[in-house]
Order: structure tokens, then sequence, then C-alpha cells
């Protein structure tokens, strides 16, 4: 009911496409109010929330810190389109807690974040190719919209309609973890490329960590060729570690890319970098880049609010880390049982694959079981509990998912990864 009065006004009835259950089907929850690890959607039923707003909700929903913060700057305006004392207050903590990191320009989306970092990387080298990985999503600008994850393919175009071939001919593809077919492009292509862009934990085809060696083998390559290596953290900022997965896998990028964390679920996204890198940034440098709503004052008070949070919190990632545990715990056990399930993990970001393989890159997730990802989703959520709406995104722990929350959660995965390997024998 209120789908369809959506979809009378907005297409889709949505605002971004995974929301739709477009791959799961069915209608979509509509969202009233969220405390803490749970949903309250329009009927009043309460739901414990895997989602996390995709991100941003690493201290849980409606935090009184980060509400307080808020509640406090709006008597003052929503927007001055003039610096702000608390735009550099945010920028110092970014530097403070990233060691690689002079300068940051906020923005207000990941997507801006990256399509932003790679004018820069091609404004400061000079030159025009970008490299990415098929199944990371680096946002919905025309470059990146190639084999991309998350949405895209949710919704079964791995490549958006309306991208000119002439601006994807700047695209190279290669494999998330195939550091030797990146060599070869290296080899090919090397002096033209001037970015590698990656999630360096792969977040939008479900959670891929990264194999030994393969960050580390990036850097490497893009030192020899003069590439700057942008780190679309995005995703794993301020959520693996402070410094992110760069500190968590101890591999430095030239750009980072930040959205969601950093603004404590109110629009903000950063690049970040070295001085000599960011200095090429208009109104210091020749690469072009402003926006209106840029460093709004609500949303840098919600960033400033959680990134205090992050930076005090001694143990917030240990917490994180042993909930994380347990949850991969209970699908491995069943895994040992002998249900054909993957489960990758890192940290607080974690996703389940309808298949008896290894996941490690965009093809292996692709050949995971949706049929039975669908089924799985719907028996969760009659259950009241809310995960991602498609096997290719990450869950996404909070601080405050209880222990409590974690065992009910793992009593309804056992029964319903039961259910639904019976009921495809029974089909079949
Ligand atoms: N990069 C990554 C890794 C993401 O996960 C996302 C969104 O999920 C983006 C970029 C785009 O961010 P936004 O949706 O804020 O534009």
């Amino acid at each position: 009911m209120l789908f369809n009065e959506a979809k009378k006004y907005i297409p889709g009835g949505v605002n971004s496409p995974v929301r739709a259950f477009g791959l799961v089907e069915g209608d979509p929850l509509f969202i009233n109010r969220a405390s803490g690890s749970l949903l309250y959607d329009e009927d009043g039923d309460a739901y414990i929330d895997y989602v996390g707003s995709w991100g941003p909700m690493i201290f849980g929903h409606s935090h009184p810190k980060i509400q307080n913060a808020i509640a406090e700057k709006l008597p003052f305006s929503t927007s001055f389109g003039a610096p702000t004392k608390d735009e550099t207050t945010l920028a110092q903590k970014i530097v403070r807690m990233l060691p690689d990191v002079d300068k940051v320009r906020l923005v207000n989306s990941g997507t801006e974040a990256t399509m932003t970092a790679l004018r820069l990387a091609r404004g400061f080298t000079g030159r025009d190719l970008v490299l990415k990985f098929e199944g990371c999503y680096h946002g919905h600008s025309d470059a990146f919209l190639v084999k991309a994850g998350s949405g895209a393919t949710t919704g079964g175009n791995p490549s958006s309609a309306g991208v000119p071939d002439a601006v994807i001919q700047n695209t190279i593809l290669a494999k998330f973890n195939d550091l030797s077919q990146v060599a070869s492009l290296f080899l090919k292509h090397g002096y033209h490329i001037a970015a590698v862009i990656v999630e360096p934990v792969a977040g939008n085809m479900g959670c891929i960590p990264p194999k030994d060696n393969f960050l580390k083998g990036l850097r490497f390559l893009c030192d020899q060729f003069g590439t700057v290596l942008i780190f679309d953290e995005v995703m794993t900022g301020f959520r693996l570690a402070k410094g992110g997965a760069s500190e968590h896998f101890r591999v430095k990028a030239d750009l980072l890319c930040y959205g969601k964390i950093i603004g404590g679920g109110l629009p903000v996204g950063a690049v970040a970098g070295k001085s000599r890198i960011m200095d090429h940034l208009a109104p210091d440098g020749p690469v072009y880049q402003a926006g209106t709503l840029s460093g709004n004052p609500l949303a840098v008070a919600a960033g400033n609010a959680q990134l205090s949070m992050l930076e005090e919190d001694q143990e917030l990632y240990e917490r994180l880390e042993e909930k994380g545990k347990v949850l991969e715990k209970a699908f491995n056990d069943l895994k040992m049982q002998g249900f054909p399930i993957w489960v990758n993990r890192v940290g607080s970001m974690i996703s389940v694959f309808f298949t008896g393989a290894e996941v490690k890159n965009y093809d292996d997730a692709l050949n995971s079981d949706i049929g039975l990802f669908r089924q799985f989703f719907h028996e969760m959520l009659k259950n009241k509990v809310y995960i991602p709406p498609s096997p290719f995104e990450t869950w996404f722990i909070s601080d405050t998912t209880s222990s409590e929350m974690l065992t009910e959660t793992i009593e309804l995965i056992n029964e319903t990864i039961k259910k639904v390997y019976a009921s495809q024998l029974i089909e079949s």
C-alpha cells in the first residue's frame, strides 16, 4: 500500500534502487523510526537491524550524543554556504586519526568523494585511465558504472544505460584479488593509468576480503608506474579501525574516500590525502570541485560527534570484532554440518553466500544461489531480523547489537538455513 503510493510519485518507489527489494522480491519495509539496533516500521513492528543505514550507524541509531550535537546547531540555521570553524575541527579530527593524511575536502556523499578523487588523480598525473575491480561499487558516477556491484548488480544491470562508451573507454577492469591480472594490465597500459581505485575490503558484491598480498601488490605496482592508489573507504573507513582498512591491512593509499560514518547518518563524504596531491584541488590548484551544501553545519555537527566518539573509544573495534566472530562462527558451524554456505567477514562487516565454494571475487559471488538467499531473507524478515535485501551487500554489526540480539539472530539463522535447504530438497 505505502509502496504502491510511493511508486506513483517516485521512480520505482524508492530514492536508491537496493531499497526496492528488487532482487528478493516483495514490498520493502517503510521505516518510521530507529533506536540502537532496532528499526520500527510504519506498523510499529520492531526488527533487529543489520543494515545500519548501509554503514554509518556504528554506534546504533538515535545516539544521544549525535542527536544533541545536531539539536545544538539547529537554531543557528541549516546552511551558510560560507566556511565554519566546525568544518576545520572535523578535518583536524580526520587528519589526527589518519597518519597518511594532511588535508581533507568535505563533500556530500561517497559518490562525490570517489568522483572527486578520480578527477584529482587525473589532474595530478595528467593521465586518463582508471583501473577498477569487477563488483566494486564506487558510487554512481559514469566512470565507475562498469561491472559495478551493489544496486547495479541487484538490478541486473552490471553497467548502466546512459553512460557513454567514450567515458568508460577510460575505465579498465580487473578481477578483485587477481594481482597477476593487474600486473599484466600495468605492463600494457601502466604509464597511462592515472589511478587504481579499490574497496580494500569489497562490500558491494557481498563482503569479500583482500587476499594476503593483494593490496600490497597494488601499492607496489602504483609506485612503479607513478599511478595514484585510491582506497575507497566509504564502507571500511573508521569501521574496521580508526585508520580504516589502510590501518587494518597496513597499506598506504595516496587518496582515501570516505562517506557514511563520518556524517553520523547525515550526508557527508570526504576525499583525503597528502598535501602534494590535495593541493591540486581548486581554489589552490587547477582541479575543479565544489558544493553548495558541502560542509553543511548540521552534517558536520553529527560528523564531529561521531568522530569524537570513535576517537575516544579505545575498545570499540575489539567489541565489534567479538560480535562479528560470534556471527561468523554460527555460519561456519552450519557449514561444518554440511550446508553449502560460505561466510566472509572482516571485523563488523559480514556476508553469507549460498555456495559451498570460496567467494573471493565477483564471479564467485554471482555463482551463489540467489533463490536460496531470497528464501533466507524473507524468513529472517518474517521473524523480525532485517538483513540487506541482496547477497551483494554487506551486513553491518553495530555497537548496540547486543549479545541477546546475536543469540536470537543465530537461533533464527540455524532454523532458517535448515528450512531453506530442506525446501530445496523437496523441490528437487
Ligand atoms: N563507495 C562505496 C564503497 C560505497 O559502498 C558507496 C555506497 O554504498 C559509495 C561509494 C557511494 O556512496 P554514496 O551512496 O554516499 O554516494
